[in-house]
C-alpha cells in the first residue's frame, strides 16, 4: 500500500467537489424536511429526496451532533468518532438494549442489531442461524465494531456469572474476548490508513447453546497479508507481534536495526505475554510452549531479514552473502534450528533435476536469492498465523453436542483501489462483489412478493453486478481462470502476452475495459464501488506463489518441534519444471474459501453494518464531504435507502376467514407477543389514516404510497406505522 489516497478518490473526489456543494444547496432546498431537524433522523429512508447529498447533509448533521448511528433501513451505518466516546458502550446501555421489550425504538446503535440478530436466532418457527456483515474502507471501524458485537455477546449471552469460575481464562466469553488482542498482534500493522490495521479478514462464529448462551466460538480467517512480514511500504510497518514480542525477546536474539521491522523505535504493546501464554497451555507440548515463549521463530524471521546479498567481485561469479550478515545468517540458523551452511545454501542455490536422477545446483542472482529469503519468511509466518488461529480454535471451540445455532460476526477488507493494483486488490475487491450480490439478493428476495400480490415493481433502480462476477470467476473465460491456466502452463510469464489473452477471451465483457496508452499491461474493472485498473506485471507470479522445494526440505529438519511439524507434511513443487504442477494458486485457493463461507452467509439470516471514515486522516470529530460522499457512494448506499425505503417490509395477511395476522418485517423474526403488539398497533395506524390508495403505483413516496393492496396481502412501510 503505497498511497494514502485511492486513484478513485482522487478522480471523484475533485469532480464530486465541484458539483457537491452546488447540488447539495439544490436538493437540501428541496428537502421535505427542516434542515434544522436533519439530526434527528434516525433512518435515512426517512429522507427524501434521497440521494448522495441529500443523505451526506443527514449524516453530516447527526455527526456534528456527535450521533454516529443512523439506520439506512436493512442497514446500519456507522460513522466513525475517531476518539472513544463516554458511556456509548457501557454495560448499561448493553443492558438497556438487551431488556427492552422493542430495542428498535431505541436510538440507532450496533447493539440493536446484535439484540435483533440474538432474537432472532430461536426464530418463529425454527432457529436461525444469524450473521452480522462488517463493511467499510480500512479505518472505517470495523475491526471496533466486531469487537462491540463480541463484547455485547459476551455480557449478554455469557452463562451464569454464580460459577466460581467467574471471570477466569476458563470462562468462554473470556477466551473469545481474549482472542482478540492476539490475532490482532498477529495479523494486525500500523498502515497510512490506520495504524491498527487488520491485514486479514475473519468470519467468527459465536456458537450458542439450546438455551441461547455462549458455550464456544470458532473463527476462519482469510488471505493474510503476508508479504507484510518481509516488505512495509514507507511509513508502514510490519505485523504488530514483532515490536511487542521484540520487549521479551532474549537480547541475544535481537541485535542492532532489523531491516524487516522499519520504525522499530515505536514498539507498541497491545498483547500481554502472558495472555498468549494461556491460550497455548493446553494445546502446546512444552517444547512449543518455549518456543513460543522465547520467541525464537519470530526473533529468527527478524534476523532473516538482515540476510543481505551482495554481487560478488568477479562478474562472473555468483552472488554472496554480505559480510555484515553472516552473524545474522548464523542467528537465523540457531534460531530456526537448522545448519547454517545449509540455510546458506538454500538461500543462493536452486536446485534442479538433471535427468533422472542427478541434480544440479544453479547459482541464484543477488534478486533471486533475496526473493528466497522473503518467501522463507513468509512461508514460515503464513504458517506460525495458521497454527495461532488452530489453537485458538482448539481452545475456544464447543463440542458439537453443546451447540444448536450461531451468530457470524464477518469482519472483511472493505473495497481497495490503490495508485498501483494487483492480486490482492483483485481478490479483495472480488469477495466485495460477492457480498455486494448476496446483499442485494437477500433483499430483493421481497421483490417476487410483490411481482405475485400484482404490485407493479418497477421503481428501484439497482445495480446488478452478474457480469462483474463472471468476468473475474466465469469459467472457462474469466480472469481467475484464464490465470490459473497461465500459471498451469509453467512458462516465464509474460504480462503483455497474457493481457493480449484476457482481451480477446473477455472482450463481450461490458465490466472491462483496456486502455492501450498504459505503461505497463493492465485492465480495468467496473466494479460496483467504482473503477479498478490492475497491473497485470508480477499477477502469474503471485498467483503462484512458488516455494523452493529447498527450503521446504530445510524446515522439515528443523530441530525446532514446532517449526518441524508445521511442514511434515508439506507438499513441494515438482522442481523438475516437467508436467504440470500441482500447487494450488492462490486464487484458487480464495476463491474456494469465499464459496464455502457464501454458503454459510446464505445459509443464515444477514444483518449488515456500512461503516463509513468521516476522514482519511482518523482525526476526531472531523467530517470530510467529500471523504465521505466516496465511500456512501462506493457502498451503494442510496441504492440500499431506496431498496428499503420503497419496500414495504410490513405486511396484513388477509386469510380466508378475513382474519389479518402480520408477517413481521423481513429478517426480523419476532415472537408472539411482540406480533400481537405489532398488530394492534399496525390496525390502529390504519384506521387513523383512512386514505388508502389500493392499487398506485409505488414509485413515488406520497403518504398514499406507503400502503398497498395485493391480492392477499396489505404492504405497509414502517413510517406508515411509525
Ligand atoms: P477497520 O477495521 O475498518 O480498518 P478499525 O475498527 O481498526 O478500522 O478502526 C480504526 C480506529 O478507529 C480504531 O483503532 C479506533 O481508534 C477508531 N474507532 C473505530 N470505531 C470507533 C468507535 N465506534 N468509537 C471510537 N473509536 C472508534
Ligand atoms: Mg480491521
Amino acid at each position: 500500500i503505497s498511497q494514502p489516497v485511492t486513484q478513485r478518490s482522487q478522480q471523484t473526489a475533485q469532480s464530486s467537489c465541484q458539483s457537491l456543494d452546488a447540488s447539495l444547496e439544490e436538493e437540501v432546498k428541496a428537502f421535505l424536511i427542516n434542515e434544522d431537524e436533519l439530526h434527528t433522523y434516525d433512518d435515512l429512508t426517512k429522507v427524501s429526496p434521497v440521494t448522495p447529498s441529500t443523505v451526506l447533509k443527514c449524516l453530516q448533521a447527526r455527526y456534528s451532533a456527535k450521533v454516529f448511528y443512523t439506520h439506512a433501513g436493512c442497514t446500519l451505518v456507522a460513522l466513525n468518532p475517531f476518539q472513544p466516546i463516554p458511556h456509548l458502550y457501557s454495560l448499561d446501555v448493553m443492558k438497556e438494549y438487551h431488556c427492552a421489550p422493542q430495542p428498535q425504538e431505541f436510538k440507532p446503535h450496533i447493539f440493536i442489531v446484535a439484540e435483533e440478530a440474538y432474537r432472532n436466532v430461536q426464530g418463529q418457527v425454527e432457529p436461525t442461524n444469524q450473521s452480522l456483515v462488517v463493511s467499510g474502507e480500512s479505518g472505517a471501524g470495523k475491526t471496533w465494531t466486531s469487537r462491540c458485537l463480541m463484547k455485547y455477546y459476551a455480557t449478554i449471552a455469557a452463562p451464569s456469572s454464580s460459577q466460581k469460575c467467574q471471570d477466569t481464562v476458563e470462562r468462554i466469553e473470556r477466551r473469545v474476548l481474549d482472542s482478540n488482542p492476539i490475532m490482532e498482534a498477529f495479523g494486525n500493522a500500523s498502515t497510512l490508513r490506520n495504524n491498527n490495521s487488520s491485514r486479514f479478514g475473519k468470519y467468527i462464529q459465536l456458537q450458542l447453546d439450546r438455551s441461547q448462551l455462549l458455550v464456544g466460538a470458532s473463527v476462519q480467517t482469510y488471505l493474510l497479508e503476508k508479504t507484510r512480514v518481509a516488505f512495509q511500504a514507507a511509513n508502514e510497518r510490519n505485523f504488530h507481534i514483532f515490536y511487542q514480542a521484540s520487549k521479551w525477546l532474549t537480547c541475544r536474539t535481537l541485535i542492532h536495526v532489523l531491516i524487516y521491522l522499519t520504525l522499530f523505535s515505536k514498539a507498541v504493546s497491545l498483547v500481554n505475554p502472558l495472555t498468549v501464554i494461556y491460550f497455548f497451555w493446553p494445546v502446546a507440548t512444552v517444547s512449543v510452549q518455549s518456543t513460543l515463549l522465547k520467541g525464537t521463530i519470530l526473533a529468527g524471521l527478524l534476523n532473516l531479514g538482515n540476510v543481505i546479498f551482495c554481487p560478488s567481485d568477479d562478474e562472473s561469479q555468483p552472488c554472496k552473502l554480505k559480510e555484515q550478515s553472516r552473524g545474522f545468517l548464523q542467528n537465523t540458523a540457531d534460531l530456526l534450528g537448522v545448519p547454517s551452511e545449509e540455510l546458506e545454501a538454500c538461500l543462493r542455490l536452486r536446485s534442479l533435476r538433471a535427468g533422472k536422477q542427478s541434480v544440479v545446483l544453479k547459482p541464484c542472482s543477488q534478486a533471486e536469492c533475496s526473493v528466497r529469503r522473503d518467501c522463507l519468511a513468509k512461508l514460515i509466518y503464513a504458517h506460525v498465523f495458521d497454527w495461532l488461529v488452530a489453537c485458538i480454535n482448539k481452545s475456544m471451540c464447543a463440542d458439537t453436542s453443546r451447540w444448536c445455532n450461531f451468530i457470524g460476526l464477518l469482519d472483511v477488507y472493505g473495497f481497495e483501489c490503490f495508485t498501483s493494483n494487483n492480486l490482492e486488490q483483485l481478490c479483495i475487491n472480488y469477495a466485495n462483489e460477492k457480498l455486494q450480490q448476496h446483499f442485494v439478493a437477500h433483499y430483493l428476495k421481497a421483490q417476487q412478493d410483490y411481482v405475485s400480490e400484482g404490485l407493479a415493481w418497477s421503481f428501484i433502480q439497482y445495480q446488478d453486478n452478474q457480469s462483474c462476477l463472471d468476468l473475474i470467476e466465469g469459467s472457462p473465460a474469466g480472469v481467475f481462470s484464464l490465470l490459473n491456466e497461465e500459471c498451469r502452463l509453467n512458462r516465464p510469464s509474460d504480462a503483455k502476452q497474457f493481457r493480449m489473452r484476457l482481451e480477446k477471451e473477455l472482450s463481450s465483457n461490458a465490466c472491462v475495459s483496456w486502455d492501450k496508452f498504459s505503461r505497463q499491461p493492465d485492465f480495468t474493472v467496473l466494479h460496483y464501488a467504482g473503477k479498478v485498473s490492475y497491473q497485470i506485471e508480477g499477477m502469474m507470479e503471485k498467483n503462484k506463489d512458488p516455494v523452493p522445494p529447498e527450503l521446504v526440505h530445510l524446515l522439515q529438519q528443523s530441530q525446532d518441534s514446532l517449526l518441524q511439524s508445521f511442514f511434515t507434511e508439506h507438499s513441494t513443487e515438482d522442481s523438475s519444471g516437467r508436467g504440470p504442477s500441482k500447487v494450488v494458486t492462490v486464487v484458487s485457493k480464495f476463491k474456494n474459501s469465499l464459496e464455502s463461507l457464501m454458503k454459510i452467509l446464505h445459509s443464515t439470516t444477514p444483518h449488515y453494518t456500512r461503516c463509513i471514515k468521516p476522514n482519511p486522516d482518523c482525526r476526531p470529530l472531523t467530517f470530510k464531504k467529500e471523504e465521505v460522499i466516496n465511500q456512501l457512494e462506493a457502498c451503494g448506499i442510496v441504492e440500499t435507502i431506496n431498496i428499503s425505503a420503497a419496500g414495504f417490509p410490513i405486511r396484513l395477511v388477509c386469510n380466508v376467514a378475513q382474519r389479518p395476522f402480520v408477517v413481521p418485517p423481513i429478517g426480523l423474526d419476532v415472537d408472539k407477543d411482540t406480533l400481537l403488539r405489532e398488530v394492534t398497533r399496525i390496525l390502529n395506524a390504519v384506521l387513523r389514516r383512512h386514505s388508502l390508495d389500493p392499487c398506485g403505483d409505488a414509485g413515488g413516496r406520497t403518504r398514499s404510497s406507503m400502503v398497498h393492496c395485493g391480492r392477499t396481502k396489505v404492504f405497509m412501510t414502517h413510517s406508515m406505522v411509525g
